[in-house]
């Protein structure tokens, strides 16, 4: 109980506990005289709701006398995660991005607060190095909190064999948002809600949003709008640049884009992270000597681009690029559209699949495209296939060994010696449970609903093999996410962006290149239009070098822009 004797204290629960004081530190007599300038002083009145979870653009309040509760609801009774006393603080990631909330805020007993709004308290996060890394930690931990304590008003109701609850589950972790989920072939609970709901099997995987609206089978783009990911679309306003992936390049473009005082929306088909969030370990990233998996270097560059203002939409896919407009557009999903004096083209590639006709079924129930904790919970104990023979395919193998019975590791050359770095070769050779099968195709797969059996084939010898193997990882390259181009760009033969030197004079359409000089090596055949990371023609497809170019990019927008980094709009 809490002192105030109501509820459990959620979020000191597990691991975090020891990190109390850095959740909820307490702010002292000089930061309080920091912040003054920054806030308005409202008065608190007990029991006055602040905030309910799906509000937006919420302001940080600061207590100074009095209390304000914070309280998660969910399908039990509210629970109160902490109550602030004065000198603490409201706020947690989305307080930062001014998307809805996932908590209740109300006063506890009567009092005083600092009403800090958003743009502020974003200004206090840039310029106050002491303040902006205790805001930032503690808005951290809380989300991370929110999420352990497993007591949200968003539920996901499916099934582990299911391929679009794992879609959900991927977009709903990777989006850093608290839900619980129910299995209906686990949980007595997923029954019982299955059946007061009146679903049926078929209408399955079903996301109860904020308790009241059961989505069936939703897109990501209706769960995000459900659950106010993101901000509305003000397609007046006119950005400095808009970036295209939120992939390790279109990331790192954001985070040097907005920290140099430029207006930057980041817009996402799924969820942030790209290619290196399906990798569960990244071991060859400087800085990181024993490693980090792809979800946290993600979440980690996400945080960064908000802290400096990037505005980043999820489940928002650019479906064109309007090239003959100045400011150029790109139209949406929602058939709204965002204007840009810049571009920064960020997509990255699509992963390859396999030929084989009932290939697609298996998406998701079967087929995984990603190796991290989600897809390895769901092949805990059983043998798995992992195919191909690059970096992306060993990690995948090494990490599934360690939870898997049996990694068959499936290469159609006839090594690994010229596709994957040393250190992989060994450790899978130091691994007993991975057999590698060189010369080695899949020739077949068969189940119902799942994947059920997998037959591979050795050449020459012509031998096939039939499993029962239930999960097969696929990691054997990618094709550049160019189609939504439509003819604007010039492109390689592999559909790959060509950019600077690589940019035939004849690809400069006198119409839209009217500048008389040649692009610089980030741009396009458009002007003011950039291509960074895998997408780009050329590039060297790896995290560094993605993180490199999208970040050296925004030299050439600044010159482009002819601007000058500019200052934050708050006093
Ligand atoms: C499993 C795996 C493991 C890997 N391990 C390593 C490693 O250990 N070390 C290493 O250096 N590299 C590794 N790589 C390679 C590395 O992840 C990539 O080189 C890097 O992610 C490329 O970054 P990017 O931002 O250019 O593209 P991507 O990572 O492909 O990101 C592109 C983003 O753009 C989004 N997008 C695409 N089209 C649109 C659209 N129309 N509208 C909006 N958004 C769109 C995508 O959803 C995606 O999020 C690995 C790759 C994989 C798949």
């Amino acid at each position: 109980m809490t002192d105030s004797g109501k509820t459990p204290d959620l979020a000191f629960q597990g691991n975090l506990a020891s990190r109390r004081d850095q959740m909820f530190p307490l702010l002292n007599a000089a930061q309080l005289a920091r912040l003054q300038r920054y806030g308005q002083r409202r008065a608190l009145r007990a029991g006055e709701i602040l905030a309910e979870p799906g509000d937006r653009g919420l302001p940080m309040w600061v207590v100074l006398s009095g209390s304000i509760e914070v309280l998660q609801v969910g399908m039990a009774p509210e629970a109160i995660v902490v109550t602030h006393t004065a000198g603490g603080f409201s706020g947690e990631m989305s307080t930062l991005r001014g998307i809805s909330t996932v908590v209740r805020v109300r006063v506890g007993s009567e009092g005083e607060a600092l009403q800090i709004d958003e743009n502020c308290l974003r200004t206090i996060v840039q310029t106050d190095s002491e303040l902006g890394e205790l805001f930032l930690r503690a808005f951290i931990l809380r989300r991370v909190g929110l999420i352990q304590a497993q007591a949200s008003d968003v539920i996901l109701l499916g099934s582990s064999h299911s391929a679009d609850t794992l879609r959900l589950q991927q977009f709903l972790t990777r989006n850093t948002y608290p839900y619980v989920y129910l299995d209906i072939r686990e949980d007595v609970a997923a029954c019982e809600l299955q059946e007061r709901l009146k679903l049926k099997a078929s209408e399955l995987p079903v996301v109860i949003c904020r308790g009241v609206v059961a989505l069936k089978n939703p897109s990501t783009e209706e769960v995000a709008a459900c659950l106010g990911m993101n901000q509305p679309v003000n397609d007046q306003r006119v950005r400095d640049l808009i970036v295209v992936g939120a992939g390790p390049a279109g990331l790192a473009a954001a985070v040097y884009g907005a920290s140099e005082g430029l207006d930057v929306l980041v817009l996402e088909i799924g969820t942030p992270g790209g290619q290196a969030g399906s990798s569960s370990k990244i071991e060859n990233y400087l800085g990181f000597p024993t490693g980090i998996s792809g979800l946290a270097l993600a979440a980690r560059a996400l945080v960064q681009a908000q802290k400096f203002g990037a505005e980043i939409r999820t489940a928002s896919p650019a479906m064109r690029l309007r090239c003959e407009d100045r400011p150029y557009a790109i139209e949406l999903a929602s058939g709204a559209s965002v204007q840009g004096r810049c571009i920064v083209l960020a997509s990255g590639v699509e992963y390859r699949q396999l030929k084989l006709e009932n290939a697609a079924r298996f998406h998701g129930a079967g087929i995984y495209y990603g190796a991290t904790a989600t897809e390895a919970k769901r092949c805990r104990g059983d043998e798995v296939v992992v195919v191909g023979g690059g970096n992306s395919a060993g990690q995948a193998a090494v990490f599934l060994a360690g939870t898997s019975s049996v990694v068959h590791m499936l290469v159609r050359s006839q090594g690994l010696a010229d596709t994957m770095s040393r250190y992989l070769i060994r450790r899978i050779q130091d691994t007993p449970n991975i057999k590698l099968r060189v010369n080695t195709q899949i020739t077949s797969l068969a189940g119902t609903d799942e994947l059920e059996r997998v037959t591979w084939t050795t050449s020459p010898s012509g031998a096939s093999e039939t499993l029962p193997i239930r999960h097969v990882f696929l990691m054997t390259g990618a094709l550049p996410s160019t189609p939504w181009l439509s003819g604007c760009l010039a492109l390689n033969e592999k559909s790959f962006i060509l950019t600077g030197p690589e940019v035939p004079t004849q690809n400069l359409d006198p119409k839209l290149w009217n500048t008389g000089r040649r692009p610089e090596f980030f741009e396009t055949s458009l002007p003011g239009v950039f291509a960074v990371g895998d997408v780009r023609c050329g590039s060297v497809k790896r995290v560094a070098a993605a993180v490199g170019e999208g970040s050296a990019c925004i030299q050439q927008v600044h010159m482009v822009l002819g601007l000058q980094p500019s200052p934050a709009p708050c006093p």
